[in-house]
């Protein structure tokens, strides 16, 4: 198949395998859309063909995610048959067996100098015991792997979490915080680039640019997260042989419904604080 270049612009690879999880937090992004965690998977195949076209830089990786990217069925196989060009990293929850991973999955395959851990943990304290993950995180930090753990200040969880943060540097854990975004109690956190374009108040008619290329359980594209969720609007598929990534404006109708993860201002993957996924050019 005909390789995809990435744009020079192109900050994130965030590759979807499964919306599936094999917890289920409240506050989870996946349960907003209906039906999105049952969208159909593919095989760890078809995966290592198509991702194989992606044409990226050193410090631009695929990032496995998800749902839970361990709960795809030939995750293991994915990273092992990628080609060593394309750099990887992981988001998970951690809940997989780690015995068979670190068995199976060369440490150095999963690593690269970045300011940041390639396997990113997250830790969601509702539902995820925290010594058990100390215990995991450190186990495979034994085994060689670059691995750290993030917790999201969620209002509800936020002392906790710094207590975790405490307790997880003294052992020397790389534990990172990450803000809120969304809603809670009637409040709105986050901080956002385009103050109106989450309130779910008024649609509105802009033009929008992705820095991100998005790519759901199925190899479509997306150029933002709620067009991924909502599975509307796919700007193409790994599956077609003639895609390509434009680096443009396009159309959407969608602003003022806009999902957090594009608007909110954060770290670039040089951990720089100020980006935000998208620009967005108004009409009116
Ligand atoms: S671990 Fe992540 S994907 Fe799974 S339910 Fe919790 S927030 Fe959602
Ligand atoms: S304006 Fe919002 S909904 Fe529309 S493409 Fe941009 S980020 Fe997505």
């Amino acid at each position: 198949m005909k390789p995809v270049n990435l744009p020079p612009t192109y900050n994130y690879i965030g590759i979807f395998l499964t919306f599936g999880c094999n917890l289920n937090c409240s506050y989870c992004i996946n349960n907003f859309e209906e039906g999105v965690k049952k969208r159909k998977i593919i095989s760890g195949k078809e995966w290592v063909r198509l991702l194989n076209r992606l044409e990226s830089r050193p410090d631009l990786p695929v990032t496995l995610q998800g749902g839970e990217p361990s709960t795809h069925p030939d995750f293991i196989y994915i990273i092992n048959n990628l080609k060593t060009s394309l750099n990887i990293d992981i988001l998970t929850n951690i809940q997989f067996d780690i015995e068979k991973f670190i068995k199976e999955v060369d440490p150095q395959r999963v690593k690269r100098p970045a300011p940041y851990a390639s396997i990113r943990v997250s830790y969601h304290p509702e539902v995820m015991d925290l010594e058990d993950t100390i215990r995991r995180v450190l186990r495979m930090q034994d085994k060689g792997f670059s691995i750290g753990i993030w917790g999201v200040l969620h209002p509800l969880y936020k002392e906790h979490i710094l207590e975790a943060q405490r307790k997880c540097r003294s052992l020397g854990i790389d534990f990172r915080t990450k803000e809120f975004l969304g809603e809670y109690q009637g409040r709105l956190y986050g901080t956002y680039k385009y103050k109106s374009a989450c309130t779910k108040e008024k649609r509105r008619r802009v033009l929008c640019k992705t820095t991100e290329l998005l790519i759901d359980p199925q190899a479509q594209v997306f150029r933002c997260h709620h067009d991924i969720y909502k599975n509307i609007n796919p700007i193409g598929s790994l599956f077609d042989e003639n895609f390509q990534i434009e680096d443009k404006f396009r159309e959407c109708d969608w602003y003022g419904f806009c999902n957090p993860c594009d608007i909110k201002v954060k770290t670039n993957r040089f951990q720089e604080y100020g980006h935000t996924s998208v620009e967005i050019k108004f009409l009116d």
